[in-house]
């Protein structure tokens, strides 16, 4: 096992990271902006390091800085967490011409799967069901109308770079075909530096479903069963939970079967989250994301298996500590991601935490980093904690979920915590029954 490891990473997951190192009796070291200098997982963490000013880019996406700081605490691993460096090849190999480990995957499998073209095509070949689409990037319109016409109308545009929903147009009939691939275009050169697009078929109404994979990077793979992460404001998760109640049994098991082979198959080295789009029973692969993710504490809940703790186990060379036929399905779990953002208007509310309270009890678990009195800043994105819930049943999960959503106070700063007491009330909350565009139309008519 690694002797010291360090966090290149803030907020909530930072933490998460920390207390699986500890756990494992591993030193840690946090590097930090000048804005984080009070985090808690800085107060916690055996040592710290200053990396820079509060920009991002001169902070936790510094390679040098960070580099530095492993090499003069003596760190023999960096966790990167998600967002930040964790999907970055070239940081991947750069820690390893130092001989640092990445704690993550191959920086082969990050780029194929960092470019959405590239991914797709991997995942045919490894036996994942697809979207029905362009079998590479296109360029000229003519050709896009051929392909839109053979897969049928409508069609979405995206870009072979894209992240965050962004470099995506919709094409509802063949009329809008030159204009959308030329915006679309236009749109991925300027956010990405790259401007290849390609062409799928636009689902209309599906659910959002994850799958978490871990690889031992020698052939060995599992799945951990999905999440539903239908719950969106702008592409962005709002509500996460596990298992989807849109699935049954065989459903959950094809899905996750197909997914744990296809890890295999790639000899893929970490945790995994391979996203589908699910409708009328089919899935359709959009993309594999190559890190931890921020709603994982879902699966923990329902699976028992600390994912962390697995990350270091295989990136260390320990290998996973259990197999397939070990996973189990315990109940059901919800997570609310609770940002520091007004509740209608979605406007960011930096500020000082006058008063904190989180809920406790059997069955809830609140991640942050978050204390009274501490300052949020106004640099980074507006997570500031996720309220995660199990319960036997779903019923009774959000019966719980409820009852924590109550007892939970952040005074101070405007969250979205009073979004979750009315979601939590919903009837088609209630009843699972949502796609991707739920959470948008109900907060249009709110
Ligand atoms: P990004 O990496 O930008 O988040 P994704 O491929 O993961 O891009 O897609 C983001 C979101 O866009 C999905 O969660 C879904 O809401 C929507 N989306 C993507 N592909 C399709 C599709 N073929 N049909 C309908 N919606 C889609």
């Amino acid at each position: 096992m690694f002797n010291k490891v360090l966090i290149a990473n803030r907020g909530e997951i930072a933490l998460r990271i920390l207390r699986a190192c500890k756990e494992l009796g591993i030193q840690t070291v946090a590097v930090h902006s000048t804005a984080d200098a009070e985090a808690m997982h800085v107060r916690l963490a055996d040592e710290s390091v200053c990396i820079g000013p509060p920009a991002a880019r001169d902070s936790y996406l510094n390679m040098h800085e960070i580099l530095a700081a492993c090499e003069i605490t003596g760190a023999d691993a960096i966790h990167p967490g998600y967002g930040f460096l964790s999907e970055n090849a070239k940081f991947a190999e750069i820690l390893e011409a130092h001989n640092i480990t990445f704690i993550g995957p191959s920086a082969e499998h990050i780029r194929i799967m960092g470019d959405k073209i590239a991914a797709k095509k991997t995942a045919k070949e490894l036996g994942i069901p697809v979207v029905p689409g362009s079998e590479g990037a296109v360029v000229d319109p003519v050709e896009a109308k051929k392909i839109a016409a053979d897969i049928g109308y409508p069609v979405l545009i995206k870009a072979a770079s894209g992240g965050g929903g962004r470099g995506m147009k919709v094409a509802m009939t063949e009329a809008d075909i030159v204009e959308a691939l030329h915006t679309a275009r236009s749109e991925a050169g300027a956010a990405f530096g790259d401007d290849a697009v390609y062409i799928e078929k636009y689902l209309s109404k599906p659910r959002h479903i994850e799958i978490q994979v871990l690889g031992d990077g020698k052939g060995g793979g599992v799945h951990l069963w999905e999440r539903d992460c239908s719950l969106q404001r702008r592409h962005q998760k709002v509500w996460e939970e596990a298992v989807s109640p849109a699935l049954d049994d065989k459903a959950r098991r094809r899905i996750g079967d197909i997914c744990a082979k296809a890890v295999q198959g790639l000899g893929y080295s970490g945790a995994g989250t391979v996203e589908f789009l699910y409708e009328d029973d089919e899935f359709y692969f959009i993309e594999m994301n190559t890190r931890l993710q921020v709603e994982h504490p879902v699966t923990e809940m329902i699976t028992r298996i600390d994912l962390v703790n697995e990350q270091l186990r295989v990136a260390s060379g320990n290998g996973m500590s259990f197999e397939q036929s070990d996973v189990q399905l315990f109940g059901h779990a919800i997570e609310c991601r609770i940002n520091a953002e007004h509740p209608e208007t979605f406007v960011p509310s930096p500020g000082t935490i006058q008063y904190y309270h989180p809920p406790g009890g059997l069955g809830v678990r609140v991640d942050s980093g978050v204390y009274q009195g501490y300052v949020i800043p106004p640099h980074y994105d507006s997570l500031i904690g996720k309220l995660i819930v199990h319960g036997r049943t779903r019923p009774e999960c959000l019966m719980r979920l409820r009852r924590s959503l109550d007892e939970f106070v952040v005074d101070g700063i405007e969250t979205t915590l009073p979004l979750f007491r009315k979601l939590v009330a919903n009837e088609d909350i209630q009843k699972g029954d949502y796609d991707i565009h739920w959470l948008e139309n109900y907060l249009a008519k709110s």
